[in-house]
């Protein structure tokens, strides 16, 4: 099987490290968009009293999360907020009473069928905790069961620096194997496979020790390459199926769920705490001391970074997630969010981007693509905004990965003009299909 992706420095210093659990900082700044979907309604008001693990979003259509207060204490304002992608978010501001009481409500979920199941997943709160924070429980909840013939579970982290997943292996590896028993139980299914890279031996230890005493668990290790852990790149190294251009997964008959995902289902299905704090790594050229931390949901990054040892100088960068496809943060009074698996702090050296030099003309884009796309030639056809030859170039399909950006000998800015790319097609479709509404009088039927 041809491999697919490029070969990066790893960087896994914290690998070694379970996670420290910060202390309650003094305030909490809880977005009510920390998901892919809808923003929730916030269910308290300015003066609330809130305890942990209490409700203050309520999931607002089908696709969107329930949100939970990570501290207890008072609500001191609902206020709008820039989110890292310039949308304006409302946020429950929480200041803390210094008592962590628990919420009286948190008892575990009692569950007997597959649709209890995905009722518990979604009070639990969880989205994709491997940073793409689709909503669980409607990844879960597969109309046709019977479609599912494999379960892939990512374990891949294949970004350079991140260990939270590795950490969620070795530390609580028993509850994957349990999310996987609850999964055989409430929804069929019969295969399993645990996609890992080759550089976390104490995690493939931990998870093919507890594979052995099962008969349809398979732990899969994979070249570290990057992408591995990009969803259609792990289902091709695992299976050899290719999710067709538009697709999902289950059209090959796959599910893929982030392995610290399925270890927190587990957990709340024993204790029923909702996602309210996240094991995350601390690391860059600008950290004093690398390491995983556990912090609550809507902690500053500044009070992180604080607690977490400091720096060793002025950060010209800071990450959510990695170097690779980590957002930018405009400040550090941004909050831990539910997709937050690792804040890397760069220095000058480290953050900024070499000098940008006309194309060569080489090709590298092109042959490191997991999907063998034409970088060269998107950025060519945005500039000329010739939105056919953009769908002709398969623009939609890339993942934003920036393998094409790392390898680029001229140091071109290809994942920003992909991402450009992909808005302006976007933008013509919608734009296409309103005309074409108009033009059949706006019927539906
Ligand atoms: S074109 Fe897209 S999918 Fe291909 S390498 Fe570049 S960012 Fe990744
Ligand atoms: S890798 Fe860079 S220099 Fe080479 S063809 Fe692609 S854009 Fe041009």
């Amino acid at each position: 099987m041809k491999l697919h992706g490029i070969r990066i420095p790893h960087k896994k210093n914290t690998a070694d490290c379970p996670p420290v659990r910060l202390s309650v900082p003094e305030t909490v700044v809880i977005p009510m968009s920390m998901h892919i979907g809808k923003t929730a309604m916030t269910t308290v008001k300015k003066g609330d009293h809130v305890k942990v693990g209490q409700r203050i979003g309520d999931a607002s259509g089908f696709f969107s999360s329930d949100i939970h207060a990570s501290i207890s204490g008072t609500v001191q304002a609902i206020e709008e907020r820039t989110g890292c992608n310039g949308s304006r978010i409302p946020c429950v501001v929480i200041a803390s009473d210094g008592l962590q009481e628990p919420f009286g409500g948190l008892t575990p979920p009692v569950v007997k069928d597959f649709d209890g199941f995905i009722r518990a997943v979604k009070e639990s709160g969880v989205v994709g905790l491997g940073g793409a924070g689709f909503p669980s429980f409607v990844k879960l909840g597969v109309k046709d069961l019977s479609r599912i013939e494999t379960v892939i579970i990512n374990a891949a982290e294949c970004e350079p620096y991140i260990t939270s997943d590795t950490r969620t292996m070795v530390d609580k590896g028993e509850y994957v194997f349990r999310c996987i028993d609850i999964m055989r139980r409430f929804m069929g299914a019969r295969h399993f496979i645990i996609g890992i890279e080759n550089n976390k031996r104490e995690a493939i230890r931990v998870m093919q020790k507890l594979a052995a005493d099962t008969d349809d668990v398979e732990v899969c290790v994979l070249p570290s390459v990057y992408p591995q852990g990009g969803e259609k790149v792990l289902i091709y190294h695992t299976t050899g199926r290719v999710v067709p251009r538009g697709g999902l997964p289950l059209d090959v008959g796959v599910i893929v769920a982030n392995v610290t995902t399925l270890a927190f289902i587990a957990e709340y299905m024993e204790t029923g705490v909702p996602l309210i704090q996240k094991c995350l790594t601390v690391d860059g050229s600008a950290v004093k001391e690398p390491k995983n931390v556990i912090a609550p949901i809507g902690m500053l990054i500044e009070d992180l970074i604080e607690q977490a040892g400091g720096l060793k100088c002025e950060p010209k960068k800071v990450l959510y997630g990695g170097p690779m496809m980590g957002i930018s943060l405009p400040s550090m009074h941004e909050p831990v969010l539910k997709t937050t698996n690792a804040v890397i702090f760069m220095d000058e050296k480290e953050a900024l981007p070499p000098k940008t030099t006309p194309c060569i003309s080489c090709g590298a884009c092109i042959s490191h693509c997991p999907f063998r796309l034409n970088p060269r030639d998107i950025a060519k056809t945005y500039r000329l905004g010739d939105v056919k030859a953009l769908k002709e170039l398969c623009v939609d399909i890339c993942m934003e990965c920036g393998c094409c950006a790392y390898i680029c000998p001229a140091h071109r800015p290809l994942v920003q003009t992909n991402k450009l790319g992909k808005i302006m097609l976007k933008e013509a479709l919608a734009a296409e299909k309103k005309k074409k509404k108009a033009g059949n009088g706006g019927s539906n039927a």
